[in-house]
C-alpha cells in the first residue's frame, strides 16, 4: 500500500488550499476538505509528526500548541453546537501518517472510505 502524506504532501505544500482557522507557528487548523460529520475542524502540526505513538520529547512543545488551538476551538465548536468530540488516530487506524487532531460535532456523515454511515456518533 502506498503511504500519502495528505497534509505534507498537499496541505502544507499549498497544493489543496485549505479554509484556515487558526495559524500559529507551529500549527494550523482548518475545515476538513471532506468533511465525515457536519463539523469537521482538523489541526495539524506544521512540522512532521507521525501522530502521537511516535511524538518525541522535543516535539512536545508543539503538540501543546496543538492542544491550546484545539482549546479555542472546542470553546468555539461547545458554544455554537453545545458539544464536540476530539480525537487522534495512530498506527493502523490512522489513513494520513501525519500527526492530526479532529475536532467534530454531530453525526457521522460517511465513513473513512466514503461509504454512507451508519448513524454511529464516532
Ligand atoms: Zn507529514
Amino acid at each position: 500500500m502506498q503511504v500519502v502524506d495528505f497534509y505534507c504532501d498537499q496541505v502544507l505544500s499549498g497544493k489543496v488550499s485549505v479554509q484556515k482557522l487558526v495559524e500559529t507557528e507551529h500549527v494550523l487548523a482548518f475545515h476538513h476538505t471532506q468533511p465525515y460529520w457536519p463539523v469537521h475542524l482538523v489541526i495539524i502540526p506544521k512540522k512532521h509528526i507521525g501522530s502521537l505513538a511516535t511524538v518525541e520529547g522535543s516535539d512536545f512543545p508543539i503538540v501543546d500548541e496543538m492542544l491550546r488551538v484545539a482549546a479555542d476551538l472546542c470553546r468555539q465548536v461547545t458554544g455554537e453546537h453545545g458539544g464536540c468530540r476530539l480525537s487522534t488516530n495512530s498506527g493502523d487506524y490512522q489513513s494520513t501518517k501525519h500527526l492530526h487532531f479532529y475536532i467534530h460535532h454531530g453525526a457521522r456523515l460517511k465513513n473513512e472510505d466514503g461509504s454512507p454511515a451508519t448513524g454511529s456518533q464516532s
